[in-house]
């Protein structure tokens, strides 16, 4: 690791061309992180572009930086030349290709320097540097962890900061799981560092439209099974739901986690039927690998607690799946 760290600052030492790249669907530590990034890579005067596979959540417009993205969905001809064009790429907050679309083959073929700074198990060996630490509470704590390694710190500016704070923030639900005492460690040298963590949340929490708050009723009244005798919970999404509530892309974020909300429920699960993969969102609690029934059985990965697949099927067959598969794990554990 510390060697990879020695690479990584070695590498920066004369400008260049450079492409951050995060997963299709940014959240907050996605999207904080390739922000945090940019920033610091061009205060040593580097070229960077950051690039999205999928648009980002409204909430997070606010960050320094976010406008300057290129989308990959929208923009696809300039996302292709600036990736031919690196000769560095971040890979930031994901370790498989297949969680950047079309992008994976740009980066798999691309002789750039590839750099993975990211904290979900199981890395895809794509990376020339590797910075992969599943303990880490996000990726945003990781890339704090490299600059201060590099001894970089004091480049950590308040708008740096803010970045950062929003990935450690969102990815361990506010500071309720995924923390180790150098997450706490971390978030304390932000907030010294003139990061408004009161004003940060209210941003990132409470700017939800009422949309959002209809939908999840939705789910909630009309949309939830509970398996008692196992502890899972099941919520769905059918196609009719996407048209009635006008549900676009990121308006189902966080629903999943009310299921975890009830005592006796031990795993959740979220089911979207979009227009053409069926989308899974898995969550537990304690000692239960939600990530290994993701790629073992939904073609996905993730976290032990958090983690989401897809599978070509239809709605009724996919929720008779999550039905079959994951009672008799809940019930040996
Ligand atoms: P979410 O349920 O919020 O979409 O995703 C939760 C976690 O699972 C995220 O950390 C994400 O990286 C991971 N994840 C979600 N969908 C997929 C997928 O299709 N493939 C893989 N490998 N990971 C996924
Ligand atoms: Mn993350």
């Amino acid at each position: 690791m510390m060697e990879d760290i020695l690479k990584l600052k070695a590498s920066l030492q004369s400008p260049k061309e450079v492409v951050i790249l995060s997963h299709r669907n940014p959240d907050g530590d996605a999207i904080g992180s390739s922000m945090a990034m940019r920033q610091f890579l061009e205060s040593f005067g580097h070229n960077v572009s950051v690039i999205f596979p999928s648009e980002f959540p409204a909430n997070f417009e606010f960050l320094p930086g976010v406008f300057r993205s290129h989308i990959y969905d929208l923009d696809p001809a300039v996302c292709k030349e600036k990736i031919g064009k690196a000769e560095a790429i971040f890979c930031l907050d994901f370790n498989a290709l297949d969680r950047i679309d079309k992008l994976g083959e740009d980066v798999q073929f691309s002789q750039a320097l590839k750099v993975m700074i990211d904290h979900h198990l199981d890395p895809e060996p794509f990376a020339d540097i590797v910075i992969s630490i599943p303990e880490a509470s996000s990726t945003c704590e990781l890339i704090y962890k490299v600059i201060d390694e590099m001894g970089f710190s004091y480049k950590i500016n308040p708008q740096i900061g803010e970045c950062l704070f929003t990935g450690l923030m969102t990815d361990t639900g506010s500071f309720r799981y995924s923390t180790t005492s150098y997450t706490y460690q971390v978030a304390s040298a932000l907030k010294r560092g003139g990061v408004d963590d009161y004003e940060l949340a209210n941003k990132i929490f409470n700017s939800q439209k009422e949309k959002h708050l209809r939908i999840l009723g939705h789910c909630l009244a009309n949309r939830m099974e509970i398996l008692d005798d196992c502890g899972l919970g099941i919520m769905w999404l059918t196609k009719q739901d996407y048209v009635d509530h006008n549900i676009q892309r990121g308006d189902t974020e966080g629903i999943v986690n009310y299921l975890l909300l009830m005592d006796k429920v031990k795993v959740g699960v979220l089911v979207l039927e979009q227009p053409s993969i069926i989308k899974l969102s898995l969550r537990s609690k304690g000692d239960i690998s939600v990530q290994e029934i993701a790629s073992k059985h939904f073609n996905g990965g993730g976290h032990k607690n958090a983690s989401g697949g897809g599978v070509y099927a239809s709605l009724q067959d996919v929720i008779a799946k999550v039905k079959k598969i994951i009672p008799p794990i809940l019930n040996s554990h």
